[in-house]
């Protein structure tokens, strides 16, 4: 077994694109997401005692022909390979020459969007000889092992692909129960990548990605992960070995000034939260961190998280529009917005809110209503985006059934320069009408005198919120003025 080797792909596109993102881009503010699936899969891997390589080109700006170098030399017999819906096409491409380069090699697509599309994706081209359907860290070890064995996938829950011309669907991959099972991922961060490739304006830099949960119980028609790999399901990591990570990321990376949990929903159990902030005190582990965060949560508990060094709470807004907010069932109100903000700020802990148009019913009016939102709310910072969908949502199926998507081409859910673009329309706006809102969205909410004027007092005031605002604003910036680059 020693000798099977897997590589791990987060293929090479665009340059700094982030594909393990919800809404897959070259981002405004130079976020950069950790390739944080393939990691998992890769470190289970290791620990199964194959020999494993990762790989993220579009991080460490590897062009294809040094991946192929890479992979060459490495001489996989298993290749992962990360995609995304805007990417997909450039993904299946780049198999095909590494097919040429390694024509023994078994190459396996996994991801959102080959989970919403396995046959679809199975057949874009003949390199591609599998695709994984939902969460695919076991997929991948029993895959290595099914190869080594009958060189065939056949037995491999949660794998799609050819035989005979035929397309063939194994048997459905059961999302993982016990995540403490799962080996951590930050030793595969340390012995792979450079922590300083990655960056998400919300937490300090530079920061280290785990996620401490899968899946999502709510059922938001537009979330793409709970509805198309992780479920609906909620599964949690004991505490302890959540704490466990931490401390190995403050001992193994001294560079690290932050933490990103990029769980679907961080705050989901209130008393998790909790016992994880006791736990982070208890233990003496003095670093800040980051958390996606429902705004359903009460002060106490921020109180509590505070403490514990949680520096920001990232938090879907969406709307302004109560009537939208229930169409998309986000399941909050707009008081709960007001209240959760108050409390945050209560509590000492920054906000970054998401914002977002072009739901069903969606107007100018509405829209008008969600930076009114915005702007009473007041978060640290924001982001408005046009409503991004993705094949197995029921998002995707809504505005596919009524005619308003305006292309097949999925190349095009991204601006020539690698931004989100929107594919869609709705009943009285156009995709044109809904980025350009969103670029006068953002200068507006920005380019506030009382805002300006807080944001300098912070800068000059704390040193590392200077170094994470001046590296998010070198790109952002730009933008802010010169807007998203589609076509007038
Ligand atoms: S609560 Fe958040 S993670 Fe859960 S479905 Fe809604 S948007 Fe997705």
């Amino acid at each position: 077994m020693k000798k099977f080797r897997i590589a791990f792909l987060n293929p090479p596109y665009l340059e700094k694109f982030s594909r393990s993102q919800r809404s897959p881009a070259v981002t405004k503010s130079g976020t950069l997401y950790f390739p944080m699936w393939l990691a998992a899969a890769c470190a289970l891997a290791d620990r199964e005692g194959f020999v494993v390589d990762l790989i993220d080109a579009p991080a460490a700006g590897t062009s294809r022909q040094d991946v192929l170098m890479r992979l060459k030399h490495f001489v996989p017999a298993l290749i992962v390979v990360d995609t995304s819906t805007p990417s997909i096409h450039n993904d299946s491409e780049f198999c095909k020459e590494i097919k040429a380069a390694l024509p023994n090699s078994f190459i396996i697509l996994v991801g959102t969007h080959v989970s919403a599309m396995p046959e679809q994706c199975l057949n874009l081209n003949d390199s591609i000889d599998a695709v994984a359907i939902g969460e695919y860290d076991n997929t991948i070890s029993e895959l290595a092992k099914a190869l080594m064995e009958y060189q065939t996938p056949f037995n491999v829950p949660g794998v799609a692909y050819r035989h005979k011309e035929k397309f063939i669907f194994t048997t459905c991959r059961q999302p993982l129960e016990d995540l403490d099972s799962l080996p951590h991922v930050s030793p595969i961060y340390k012995r792979f990548l450079n922590i300083e490739h990655y960056f998400n304006p919300n937490a300090l830099y530079p920061m280290v990605t785990i996620t401490t949960t899968r899946g999502c119980p709510h059922e938001c028609v537009f979330c793409v992960y709970p509805q198309t790999v992780m479920g609906h399901r909620l599964r949690m990591r004991s505490v302890s070995n959540v704490l466990d990570e931490m401390q190995y990321i403050v001992e193994n990376f001294p560079e690290a000034r932050a933490v990103f949990f990029e769980d679907d929903t961080f705050t989901i159990s209130k008393k998790r939260c909790v016992e994880i902030s006791e736990g982070i005190i208890k233990r003496g582990i003095n670093i800040s961190w980051t958390a996606n965060a429902r705004a359903t949560i009460d002060y106490e508990t921020m109180r509590r998280m505070k403490e514990a060094g949680c520096r920001c709470l990232c938090v879907g807004f969406e709307s302004g529009s109560q009537e939208l907010l229930d169409n998309m069932k986000k399941k909050i109100t707009i008081e709960q917005s007001e209240a959760f903000m108050e409390d945050a700020r209560r509590a000492g802990i920054l906000v970054h809110g998401c914002f977002m148009v072009g739901f069903p019913g969606e107007t100018k009016k509405t829209m008008n209503e969600t930076l009114e939102l915005a702007k009473r709310l007041n978060p640290d910072t924001v982001q408005f985006y046009p409503m991004m969908i993705y094949p197995g949502t029921e998002a995707f199926k809504w505005f596919d059934d009524r005619g308003y998507i305006t292309t097949d081409d999925f190349s095009k859910w991204l601006t020539p320069a690698g931004l989100h673009n929107t594919v869609i329309r709705t009943e009285s706006l156009t995709s044109a009408e809904l980025v350009r809102f969103c670029d006068n969205a953002r200068r507006q909410f920005y380019l506030r005198p009382d805002y300006m004027f807080y944001k300098l007092r912070q800068v000059l005031n704390d040193p590392e919120e200077r170094k994470r605002t001046v590296k998010s604003a070198r790109t952002f910036i730009k933008y802010l003025i010169k807007g998203s680059d589609i076509p007038n």
